[in-house]
């Protein structure tokens, strides 16, 4: 099985019949990107650039971050690499900024803690912006979107910045690329506004770690609920479902880049459901693109349908698990 797994690196990746999944990399390191830059995948669906500030000893400069930056966008110059704005606070505690909270996974976390602070957000979107020079293949992702005010404020920010990179890649002689810009979908709340998207972003990312988390009320690293904690309970795939179908109608690119997609279990469901792209580990890779070539998006239509009549996560784990091991 190795060997036939090794197999597809490089290859590009296909169901049975012949349906193309597009297949992206989250990372967060470089050297993550580089051990998989030759894994046969579509680009970078989600580069977490917390990782780097978690990293040092104080916030990066502008021109620190804008040399990380360009690392990334230029190692993959002829794919989309998606580049998150910093998603602190929550799991994600810098050591050199201390928040005190009582709750922070509902507190002063992404998009939130950079809007109070625009400063950071500035610098780090003209530091993307930066390494964006010359090359075509930046999007921006905003974390934790829990309502259009917020999309709209970080907008303005995106724009203002935009207007200052583009003067000085001017005067440089060089062309600045407008970024598509997109939002996380990891807040319950944005569900329920997804019309008010159209127009306003140029694609989503479903976060299923964070939509998991909030929807069933579980702190995702909290061991005594850890048992809580399932991307296949009925709410969590109906959401995800709503997500494909409503996005769909909407025209709005969608993709999902929380680990229910390097999952090989929630890959099946989510290309049944309709997702035609999907983001994940590196050690995910090839095990996903193997797994999905050898099913065809019928049978995956057919485990999805079961899936969200399923009244228990159990049974959608034991289903899909069987008919999998059916197929060797
Ligand atoms: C998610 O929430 O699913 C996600 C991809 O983001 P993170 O795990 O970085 O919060
Ligand atoms: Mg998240």
């Amino acid at each position: 099985l190795t060997k036939t797994v090794e197999e597809e690196l490089g290859k590009a990746s296909y169901t049975q019949d012949n349906q193309r999944i597009h297949i992206h990399l989250n990372a967060g390191l470089s050297a993550d990107t580089s051990i998989a830059v030759n894994q046969g995948v579509d680009g970078v669906g989600l580069y977490r650039t917390e990782v780097p500030f978690l990293l040092q000893r104080s916030f990066p400069s502008e021109e620190e971050q804008t040399v990380q930056y360009r690392a990334i966008l230029s190692t993959y110059r002829d794919k989309q690499v998606v580049m998150r704005t910093l998603d602190v606070g929550g799991d994600k505690p810098l050591p050199y900024l201390a928040i005190e909270e009582d709750n922070p996974f509902l507190g002063w976390r992404g998009i939130r803690f950079t809007l109070d602070h625009p400063e950071i957000f500035l610098i780090q979107v003209r530091a993307m912006l930066k390494a964006s020079i010359g090359l075509e293949n930046m999007d921006i992702l905003l974390p934790m979107i829990s309502g259009i005010a917020e999309l709209d404020e970080s907008k303005v920010l995106i724009e203002r910045a935009f207007v200052e990179v583009a003067k000085y890649a001017e005067e440089q002689g060089k062309e600045l690329k407008r970024p598509r810009i997109g939002i996380m979908i990891e807040v319950p709340s944005i569900l329920y506004q997804l019309s008010a998207l159209k127009g306003k972003v140029d694609f989503i990312s479903v976060g299923s770690n964070d939509l998991t988390q909030y929807l069933l009320a579980v702190d995702r690293n909290n061991s005594r609920v850890a048992s809580v904690y399932d991307a296949l309970h009925p709410a969590v795939l109906h959401a995800m479902k709503h997500i494909i179908d409503t996005s769909r109608g909407l025209n709005i690119p969608v993709s999902v880049c929380g680990e229910l997609a390097g999952d090989p279990i929630g890959a099946l469901l989510l290309v049944g459901m309709g997702y035609r792209s999907l983001s994940m580990n590196t050690r995910n890779v090839a095990r996903i693109k193997y797994i999905l070539r050898h099913i065809s998006v019928s049978e995956m239509e057919q485990l999805s349908r079961f899936a969200l009549q399923a009244t228990f996560a159990d049974d959608v784990r034991a289903q899909t698990t069987e008919f999998v091991d059916e197929r060797g």
